[in-house]
C-alpha cells in the first residue's frame, strides 16, 4: 500500500496572523458581559456536583452563545452554564 505524502505546507501565514490578532486582543475578555444576572444551575467541578445553584452573570462569547458564570456559594469556584444562542 503506497503512502501518499502530503506536501508539508504548514499554515505559517495564518498562524502569524492569529498571533497578531491574539496580541492585539490580549487585554479584551473572550466573552462580553451582558449585564444580566440571574440564578442558574450548573456543574461545580470542585464539588463534582450537578445542579448547584449559583447567581451568575450572563456573558456572550465570540460565537454568540450565552454563558452564565458565577461563584458556587459552597466553595467559591466559578460555575458555568451554557445557555445557548437562543437564551
Ligand atoms: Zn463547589
Amino acid at each position: 500500500m503506497p503512502l501518499i505524502k502530503k506536501s508539508p505546507s504548514r499554515k505559517k501565514v495564518i498562524a502569524k496572523q492569529e498571533k497578531a490578532v491574539a496580541a492585539t486582543t490580549n487585554d479584551a475578555p473572550k466573552s462580553t458581559p451582558t449585564g444580566e444576572t440571574s440564578t442558574y444551575q450548573g456543574y461545580c467541578v470542585k464539588c463534582k456536583e450537578k445542579g448547584v445553584t449559583f447567581v451568575g452573570e450572563v456573558f456572550v462569547n465570540k460565537s454568540g452563545s450565552k454563558i452564565a458564570k458565577g461563584p458556587h456559594t459552597a466553595c467559591g469556584t466559578t460555575v458555568c452554564r451554557i445557555l445557548g444562542k437562543n437564551a
